[in-house]
């Protein structure tokens, strides 16, 4: 791999942040209908699309409410080092999710982590409501809001090695097309079941020390 552009792409929740702040802002915020809304995503039978907008219809915080329980999130203890080791060996690091950039900007700037590139749903605060678009929609990928495999490709294409680091359901595709994946979790199984090969981590201090051997 010496010579090669590196490109790592991660997913952002329960991979950067320790729990699923989607899912975390649903339990503080929406009706409790919102179990069954991740249940049938979780089944396959709903998108990630008719997830958050069936979700987010029974929420009415304020952005301003919302923020202040983002301030509770804490990042992966590796994160800081391993953007500074990338920035620092050529390495592009960008941030792919199913979530909403919104939120996983908030969270970097508290944490002082700025200029990481996001690819994520939008959320667009109106008054008396909120309302979605989904700039990472891609057809071949129909059940998710951003379409992570193209996203890989897109890398790929552009001459990448494309290092993928997830967690979960919405990592799948990517973890089929990457060139090296890191998993744990739903995606750790998957990877196994679907004999995908897989680097298993805990956080990413694990991954900074891989990536030195490939650079
Ligand atoms: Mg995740």
């Amino acid at each position: 791999m010496h010579n090669s552009k590196i490109a790592v792409l991660s997913d952002f929740d329960g991979t950067i942040t320790i729990c699923n702040v989607l899912n975390s802002l649903y339990e503080k915020f929406a009706a409790p209908s919102y179990r069954e809304a991740l249940e049938r995503w979780n089944r396959g039978e709903i998108s990630t699309m008719e997830e958050i907008e069936t979700v987010f219809a029974t929420v009415s915080a304020s952005r301003a409410e919302m923020e202040s329980f983002l301030d509770t999130f804490e990042l992966d203890l590796g994160l800081p080092n391993l953007l500074i080791y990338c920035r620092e060996a050529g390495i592009k690091f960008v941030i792919v999710s199913d979530g909403l950039r919104w939120y996983i900007e908030y969270i970097m700037r508290h944490h002082g982590i700025q200029e990481v590139a996001v690819y994520a749903c939008e959320i667009h605060f109106e008054r008396g409501g909120y309302r979605f678009s989904y700039p990472w929609f891609d057809s071949t990928t129909p059940m998710r809001s951003v379409s992570k495999s193209t996203i890989v490709r897109d890398y790929q294409s552009r001459g990448y090695k494309v290092v993928f680091i997830g967690d979960g359901v919405s990592d799948f595709e990517a973890a089929q097309v990457a060139d090296i994946v890191y998993a744990r979790d739903v995606l750790l199984d998957y990877t196994n079941d679907q004999g995908i090969q897989a680097r298993e981590f805990s956080d990413m201090r694990d991954i900074i020390g891989d990536l030195k051997k490939l650079a």
